[in-house]
């Protein structure tokens, strides 16, 4: 096996999901891209490259967006599709092609044979269906099968099993971050990828076609833009002008203070390594950088951690049994005002920060992570039973938000309302039991909540 190969099948982040060495007489790599749609720090193009390089043949990227994902709606596709239109030519600096494909012409598995593929590359995404169609299409194709674990810093392989919480995923972060930490290097194909070889390919546009069956219920947020370029500019303006001051600014959802990156890491529009070495080499006192890596590696991978690992990711058997076991115990505790969803998602329950925080998320995709955790928590307060309150609080989530159907939310859900990665704590309250409870008197306190109120429902709504 030629070295470049080898460095490519010992790397912990790749996963031989239908093993075999790539056909040193195929025609091309093929790069099946899905969760990384970015052209650069990614390592599962850089692997596809590797490959192709040490055989001796071009390297072709399929993209075949589906419109059926769960809770997909316009708001996320017009987000995706707007990365679309600067791949070709970012792929094309470092001589890939790209072939863009609908239904029903989205099947890796014919195009693979169409282009007579050595090896597909794939990028992992831990999250259920992304799991099952890999799983699928590692049956049915005729080449090898290989994925990269292209949207974490740390391999999540080398993590083994699931980590029981920030505590224990610390430790071994540090002691492999140096290992994956690096400046992403962006090397070339040797062997140009030629167009002229008659492969059907649309025009990659960030026009979403009439036709595509995608659903309309929720509109797009109006000057936002998907994309590598804008991904890069968010990451530029926050080291410019908000890193100094995060470690304290963070949890004043007034400001504005954190990075806004998560839509961009959501899509793969920006990969992790690109952020957190911006982070590290930037002139700002350690203290805000350590704030800042700290969630986007220890907390970010953590829960990338837990929804690979726990299949129950999304329920509240998922959780821990002492916060399972407490909710039961408070099941029939009288809950002092119930919404129905529709209420909810209307923000019109008689708490002011909580329908304003509801209102940001709706309004523009986005919700202040502070706020958050105090919306969920919320929603179990007020829902007749903690497992509806989590499908409640799953299907806003994942509706509305720009970095909804993430591992950071069914993570963020289930310690909101599970206790997972948390302990348990004193005193013993009303439906929370031990799973730790936030007030609206605390939490409007610790920050200015007249002007985030103020900003979302506007003076006339304050209540
Ligand atoms: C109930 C609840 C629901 C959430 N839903 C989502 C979601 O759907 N999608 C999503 O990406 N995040 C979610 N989070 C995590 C977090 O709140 C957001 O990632 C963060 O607020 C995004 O804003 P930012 O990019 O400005 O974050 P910054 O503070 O700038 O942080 C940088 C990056 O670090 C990561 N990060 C930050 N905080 C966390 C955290 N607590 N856990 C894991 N990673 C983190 C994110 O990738 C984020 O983009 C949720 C948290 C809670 C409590």
């Amino acid at each position: 096996m030629p070295d470049p190969l080898r460095q490519v099948v010992t790397d912990p982040r790749v996963h031989r999901r239908r093993p075999g060495p790539p056909d040193a007489d195929g025609r091309c790599v093929v790069y099946w891209m899905q969760r990384a749609q970015r052209a650069t720090d990614n390592p599962a193009l850089d692997a596809a490259i590797s490959v192709g390089n040490a055989l001796r043949q071009p390297v072709v990227v399929f993209l075949a967006p589906i419109p059926f994902y769960p809770h997909g709606n316009l708001r996320h596709y017009q987000f995706l599709f707007q990365g679309f239109e600067e791949l070709a030519t970012a792929l094309a600096r470092r001589h890939v092609g790209l072939v863009f494909r609908f239904a029903p012409d989205h099947r890796i598995e014919a195009f693979a044979d169409e282009v007579g593929a050595s090896l597909v590359v794939g990028d992992e995404n831990p999250l259920r269906e992304p799991s099952v169609w890999r799983e699928r299409v590692a049956a049915r194709l005729r080449a090898p099968l290989w994925t990269v674990d292209a949207d974490v810093i740390v391999p999540s392989a080398l993590l083994e099993k699931e980590q029981y919480a920030a505590r224990t995923m610390r430790p071994r972060i540090s002691r492999l971050l140096p290992q994956f930490l690096a400046k992403p290097v962006t090397s070339r194909a040797r062997v140009p990828w030629v167009t002229a070889r008659r492969v059907q390919s649309r025009l990659p546009s960030a026009q979403i076609p009439d036709a595509f069956p995608v659903g309309r219920n929720v509109s797009p947020v109006a000057g936002v833009h998907g994309g590598m370029a804008a991904g890069r500019a968010v990451l530029r303006r926050f080291v410019r002008h908000r890193l100094e001051g995060y470690a304290t600014g963070r949890n004043r959802p007034e400001r504005d203070g954190t990075s806004q990156l998560s839509p961009y890491l959501h899509f793969g529009h920006i990969g992790p390594r690109t952020v957190a070495v911006a982070v590290r080499d930037a002139d700002v006192p350690a203290a805000d950088k350590e704030a800042f890596l700290e969630e986007l590696i220890v907390r970010r991978e953590l829960a990338i951690n837990f929804v690979r690992f726990n299949p129950r990711y999304d329920r509240l058997d998922g959780c821990e049994p002492w916060a399972r076991r407490t909710l039961d115990e408070h099941r029939g505790d009288v809950r002092e005002y119930q919404y129905a969803e529709a209420v909810l998602e209307g923000a019109e329950t008689h708490d002011p920060l909580w329908n304003a925080a509801q209102r940001q998320m709706v309004q523009v995709g986005w919700m202040h992570g502070y706020l958050r955790m105090y919306w969920a928590k919320k929603i179990l307060e007020w829902s007749e039973s903690p497992e509806a309150a989590m499908e409640i609080a799953i299907r806003l989530n994942d509706r509305y938000e720009l970095d909804g159907r993430d591992p950071n939310g069914y993570t963020g859900i289930a310690w909101a309302m599970g206790g997972k990665h948390d302990r348990a704590w004193g005193p013993e309250r009303p439906v929370y039991g031990k799973v730790r409870y936030m007030s609206f008197a605390s939490t409007g306190r610790k920050f200015d909540s007249k002007a985030y109120v103020a900003r979302w429902l506007g003076d006339g709504e304050r209540r």
